[in-house]
């Protein structure tokens, strides 16, 4: 889940939240309670989080050379 940065623009602070994408515009709170929120810039690490996850990890469920040989495909 993509992360975005929020800025109170009552406290002046600044803070992180999870949520999907299609919340992302939605009005967030700040730690404090405040709702005069913006949603600020931020660089969103979903694209290496995705790529991370969805590569393969090697070495698990080989074992004893087999599918290192050809026998597996
Ligand atoms: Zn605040």
């Amino acid at each position: 889940m993509p992360r975005y940065e929020y800025r109170c623009r009552t406290c002046g602070d600044t803070f992180e939240m999870s949520r999907p994408m299609a919340e992302s515009s939605a009005p967030a709170s700040c730690p404090a309670g405040h709702d005069d929120t913006v949603k600020l810039l931020s660089t969103v690490a979903v694209g290496g989080t995705a790529a991370a996850s969805a590569a393969p990890a090697p070495g698990t469920g080989g074992g004893g050379g087999c599918c290192g040989g050809g026998c597996c495909g």
